[in-house]
């Protein structure tokens, strides 16, 4: 029988000291369900649209387009023109995207400038990682199926999308949420009888998934938004109060992440760490890996990740846990003694998709 010959071994060459090779971000967890709705405080419209977890690169399209027929049923009845987006993470920069294309004109507020988010940390792979959506089964099947068919119209238009094979060790949680969500909307998972790596034995599976570079698209997104229009501002805000005096348009859209735990006292949000080890670019890398962990190539780093600190929120590298992160899947290619990953890597009791050691999650 044919042996099917091996893809390219990673580099793990790593100095996780080196400025920018070891980062880390918190994650907007929310118990229960992430939100996405609206409330009217005096004058104020709100769509609130925060708490989506491990997966918001993933899902942003998808709850823009939420966003956009709320507020296109409230303009139904009123004259307002403008609208103010608060956070520039991926939701606040989709859902201003998408006012922009409601003919309103557009102010985002924010602490942070794009490409100091968590979004830009996050690793990019499309997948429904570390978000709960109890009770929200059919509008989370809509905002799946939007987010993926707008991020796969988008290959090649220069947004950092691309369409990769990821080889993973066991079945993914994150893909069978999509399976069977929505069926038929991602290419099946193949069986194989041996992951193509060197070092590797063991059966595995792949399937075809999206990588989305965060440097990229973010990147892109605002510059988009500025050339149509929309003018960001530099403001911290304090809390509910705070944004309801200092706010002048009437119809607010809350992106604001994990800043929601504080902003609008939402007890439900937890904090998530993650870390990741940032490697330098291989071209020659074209696939996603995971095995208890996972490994992304992109067009700025291969990116090692896989840590979950339940309830911790700092953004705090430590270039132990990401030189443990490099050494866990070096092993995995026989590159490094076998190591599980580093004890960073928390499963918290209360939190049964985080329990599921799932491949990949991001
Ligand atoms: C290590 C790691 C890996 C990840 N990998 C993936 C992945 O592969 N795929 C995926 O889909 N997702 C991934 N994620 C999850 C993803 O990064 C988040 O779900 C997403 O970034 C949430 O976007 P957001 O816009 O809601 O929040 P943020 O990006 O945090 O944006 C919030 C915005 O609100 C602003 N803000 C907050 N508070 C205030 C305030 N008081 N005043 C003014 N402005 C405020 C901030 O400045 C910021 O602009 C990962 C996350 C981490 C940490």
């Amino acid at each position: 029988m044919a042996t099917t010959p091996n893809l390219p071994t990673p580099d793990f060459t790593y100095d996780p000291t080196l400025p920018g090779a070891c980062i880390a971000g918190v994650r907007p967890y929310r118990n229960g369900s992430y939100r996405l709705d609206s409330e009217t405080i005096g004058s104020k419209f709100i769509v609130h649209n925060y708490g989506h977890g491990g997966a918001g690169i993933t899902l942003s399209w998808g709850c823009a387009g939420k966003v956009h027929d709320i507020v296109k049923g409230f303009l139904v009845g009123t004259q307002d023109t403008k609208v103010a987006v608060l956070g520039a993470g991926v939701m606040g920069l989709t859902a201003a995207t998408r006012m922009l294309d409601l003919g309103l004109a557009v102010t985002i507020y924010s602490d942070r400038k794009p490409l100091e988010t968590t979004s830009s940390k996050a690793g990019g792979q499309w997948a429904v990682s570390v978000v709960e959506y109890s009770g929200k089964e059919r509008e989370l099947t809509d905002i799946i199926k939007t987010a993926y068919t707008t991020f796969k119209a988008s290959i090649g238009q220069g947004f950092g999308v691309s369409e990769r094979p990821n080889y993973t060790a066991t079945s993914s949680h994150n893909l069978d949420i999509v399976i069977q969500l929505a069926p038929g909307l991602i290419p099946p998972r193949k069986s194989l009888a041996r992951l193509p790596f060197e070092g590797h034995t063991q059966p595995g599976f792949v399937y075809q998934t999206l990588l989305i570079e965060p440097p990229i698209f973010l990147a892109r997104l605002e510059a988009d938004l500025r050339a149509r229009g929309a003018v960001f501002v530099n403001r911290k805000f304090t809390g509910k109060s705070d944004i309801l005096a200092s706010v002048t348009e009437n119809i607010l859209i809350n992106c604001t992440g994990l800043g929601s735990m504080t902003l609008f006292s939402d007890t439900k949000m937890q904090p998530i760490k993650g870390q990741l080890a940032m490697l330098p670019p291989q071209a020659a890398l074209k696939y996603l890996y995971g095995q208890n962990g996972y490994m992304f190539p992109r067009a700025d780093h291969v990116v090692i990740g896989g840590t979950f600190e339940v309830g911790v929120n700092n953004e705090t590298p430590d270039p132990t846990v990401c030189q443990g992160l490099v050494d866990h899947i070096a092993s995995q290619f026989g590159k490094a003694p076998v190591k599980p990953l580093p004890d960073i890597h928390i499963h918290h009791p209360d939190h049964a998709p985080i329990v599921n050691p799932d491949i990949p999650v991001a």
